[in-house]
Order: C-alpha cells, then sequence, then structure tokens
C-alpha cells in the first residue's frame, strides 16, 4: 500500500535525525580520541620502479577506536574535515611520522648505514588554507633537527583549486626549504592539465582507478601514457597508485613510469611491520 504523505515524511524525517545523531556522535568520539591520542600512523612504501627499492613510506593514519578496533580513515577523514579537527589531528600525523622517521634515521646511523627513505605526509584542504601551517612545519622540522628534503607534501587538486593564489605562495615557502610536493589522486579532480605548469609540483600521483583499468587494452594504457608524458614535459615524476598485479607493474616499467605503490609491494603497515619490512632489504 501506498503509505501516507504524513507517513513518509515522518519516515524520512527519522532517517535524518538518526544520520544526524550518528554523525554527531562520531564528531564527539573523533573530538575526544585526538585529546586521547587514539590513533596510529601506517606506512605504506612507494618504491623506485627501476631499481625496485624502497624510495618513500606514505603516513597513512587509522583510528584505534575502543569499540569498534581499527577505523580506516575513510570513516572519519570526512568529518575531520568538515569540523576543522583535521587540523590538530593532521599536525598529529605529522609530528608522528616525522618523529618515526628521525628514529629511523637514528637506528641506521648506529649500523653504520644511511636511512635514504623519504616519508610522505598528506595535507588535507583545510590544514593546506590553515595560517600557520608554515610555521607548524618549520616547527615541526626544527625540534627533531630533521632535513626538510626528507618531506614529501601529498596535496589534491582541490586544495590548490580552491585558491590558487595562496597554494602559490605555500608552494613557494615550502620549495624554499626543499621540501617536495605532489600532486594526489591525480586524475579524480578537475584533471585540467593546463594549470599544473603553473605550480613547482615535483611528484605526480596517478589515481589508482587509471592502473586497475591497465591492462593491455589499447585504451587505458594510452591514457597512462598520456599522463606520463605530460608529467615528464612538466619535470615531473610520476608514482602509479594501486598497483595490485605483475601484468600492472611491468606495464608500467615498460611505459616509464618512475614510482609505484599499491598492495601487489605491500599494504599500509604498522611502524613496526614496515621495520620490519625495510630492514629485510625488499627488491622488486
Ligand atoms: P590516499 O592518500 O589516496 O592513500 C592511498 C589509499 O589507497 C590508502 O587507503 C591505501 O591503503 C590505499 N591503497 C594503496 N594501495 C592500494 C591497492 O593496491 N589497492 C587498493 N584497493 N587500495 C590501495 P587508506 O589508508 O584507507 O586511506 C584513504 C584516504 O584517507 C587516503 O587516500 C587519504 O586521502 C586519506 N588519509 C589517510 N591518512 C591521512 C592523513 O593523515 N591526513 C589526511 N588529510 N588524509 C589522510
Ligand atoms: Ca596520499
Ligand atoms: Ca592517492
Ligand atoms: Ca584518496
Amino acid at each position: 500500500a501506498k503509505a501516507s504523505g504524513k507517513a513518509r515524511y515522518e519516515v524520512f524525517n527519522r532517517e535524518m535525525h538518526t544520520r544526524a545523531l550518528t554523525r554527531l556522535k562520531l564528531e564527539n568520539d573523533l573530538r575526544r580520541a585526538i585529546d586521547r591520542q587514539e590513533f596510529i600512523v601506517y606506512y605504506q612504501p612507494i618504491i623506485c620502479l627501476s631499481t625496485g627499492q624502497i624510495s618513500s613510506l606514505e603516513a597513512l593514519v587509522r583510528w584505534k577506536h575502543p569499540q569498534q578496533g581499527l577505523v580506516r580513515p575513510d570513516h572519519f577523514i570526512p568529518v575531520a574535515e568538515a569540523t576543522g579537527l583535521i587540523i590538530p589531528l593532521g599536525l598529529w600525523v605529522l609530528e608522528k611520522s616525522c618523529n618515526q622517521l628521525k628514529f629511523w634515521q637514528q637506528q641506521a646511523i648506529q649500523r653504520g648505514e644511511i636511512f635514504d627513505i623519504t616519508i610522505s605526509v598528506n595535507l588535507s584542504v583545510k590544514q593546506f588554507s590553515q595560517p600557520g601551517l608554515i610555521e607548524q612545519i618549520d616547527r615541526v622540522l626544527e625540534s627533531l633537527e630533521l632535513d626538510s628534503k626528507n618531506l614529501k607534501l601529498e596535496i589534491t587538486e582541490s586544495a590548490i583549486m580552491d585558491n590558487p593564489d595562496l597554494a602559490s605562495e605555500i608552494f613557494q615557502q615550502l620549495k624554499a626549504r626543499k621540501i617536495q610536493l605532489s600532486l594526489d589522486d591525480f586524475g579524480t579532480g578537475y584533471s585540467s592539465l593546463s594549470y599544473l605548469h603553473r605550480f613547482p609540483l615535483d611528484i605526480l600521483k596517478i589515481d589508482r582507478s587509471f592502473i586497475s583499468n591497465l591492462d593491455s587494452m589499447e585504451k587505458n594504457l594510452e591514457v597512462v601514457q598520456a599522463i606520463l608524458n605530460l608529467a615528464h614535459h612538466l619535470g615531473m615524476s610520476v608514482v602509479a597508485e594501486g598497483i595490485e598485479t605483475q601484468e600492472q607493474l611491468s606495464l608500467l616499467r615498460l611505459l616509464g613510469c618512475e614510482l609505484g605503490q599499491g598492495y601487489l609491494f605491500a599494504q599500509p603497515l604498522d611502524p613496526q611491520a614496515t621495520e620490519t619490512l625495510f630492514l629485510s632489504h625488499p627488491q622488486w
């Protein structure tokens, strides 16, 4: 039977109410979690495809939820963004991962080795447009006596396009510090290639969606080839995200893609497992 208008309205209303409550609870939980530092940074290696060795480690945050266990970022980053909680959380991730890098560098020195792996930290749109960003980064690097060329920052197209003038200004300051810049999730946003040359980007990360359907099918290959040509023309290196198969890896090597990331190499790992991985000196 057809529900009356009133009944439908009530159902709709109740659903909205439930959703608002869920969201409010998530926001409250998140606020408390930040106070209690209920987070952990995982690391996923980015591989140099010509040497087959680890080039960088991308810091990817997880929430150690007291009831729900390990929560993936897709579940809480959007709420953290919308509420501004991403600013303290993002700073925590930056501090934590820089601390971890310093620790691994010191460990390597004790082994008589050099730790030449960089760390890649994601910056949200909100963080990017926040006035104190450069000062915060300076403070973290200085307090750890960490060389800024070991840090890479990953930003998305929307962070740039929301305010291109501000982006230019921040980029200049980051470049002056020799911090490297990666354009994340390329191909999912505006995909306007024409603006790219205006920004001093070092690395372009091709979104996973382009890689997962990469097979010998000519059309997909052509798209990735075109992105590679463009990036190389602009002096950027390219990371292929989401490499899961040996075939994808072989094709990307043939196409001249410099860097790769994906489950074929490793999933994001906790600090201990990350350490075990790089100490085994893997070569793909
Ligand atoms: P992202 O920056 O694009 O990070 C890559 C995501 O792809 C990670 O998901 C990673 O686990 C996943 N991935 C890597 N290789 C593969 C693969 O071969 N196959 C598949 N299916 N997935 C793969 P994760 O860790 O769940 O993070 C999701 C997103 O959350 C990130 O996407 C990023 O946008 C955001 N995020 C994570 N940590 C932070 C953070 O500290 N700050 C900010 N602002 N955002 C973060
Ligand atoms: Ca990223
Ligand atoms: Ca990405
Ligand atoms: Ca993403």
